[in-house]
């Protein structure tokens, strides 16, 4: 259905650093920062704003957020600290239409908020 649903589901050969029945994660193809993963559902949800509100929309938003936090252990950077952006839609700057939680970290970043000119 869209580029991530094809990285996820093995379609595309990728370098899967974890997956579950739920998600998937993989490197950033350009990276932002010395650590940049990508952890999408393996179901395609376009946006935040198409998440369902019902015990699945839920557990797989804790999923998300649950492997973010052990990638940035396993990745050695949970004690340095990171940052976790799930952009949505075009005010918030996504480009691709498949719900990914960027884990972003491996040294002190910039602040990086405020409207756009
Ligand atoms: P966003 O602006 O939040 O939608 O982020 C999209 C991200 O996906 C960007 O950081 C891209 O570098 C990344 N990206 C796009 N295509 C691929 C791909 N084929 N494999 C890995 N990362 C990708
Ligand atoms: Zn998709």
């Amino acid at each position: 259905m869209c580029i991530f649903c094809d990285i996820a589901s093995g379609k595309v050969p990728t370098e899967i650093i974890y997956q579950d029945d739920l998600v998937a994660a993989f490197a950033d193809i350009n990276p932002l920062v010395p650590t940049h993963i990508l952890i999408v559902p393996k179901e395609h949800i376009a946006s935040v704003n198409d998440l369902p509100e019902t015990d699945e929309g839920e557990k797989l938003a804790g999923r998300l957020l649950v492997v973010a936090k052990k990638l940035a252990k396993e990745q050695g950077i949970a004690e340095g600290g990171y940052k976790l952006l799930l952009r949505t839609g075009s005010h918030g700057g996504q480009e691709v239409p498949h719900i990914h939680l960027h884990l972003l970290g491996g040294g002190k970043m910039k602040e990086g908020i405020g409207l756009a000119n």
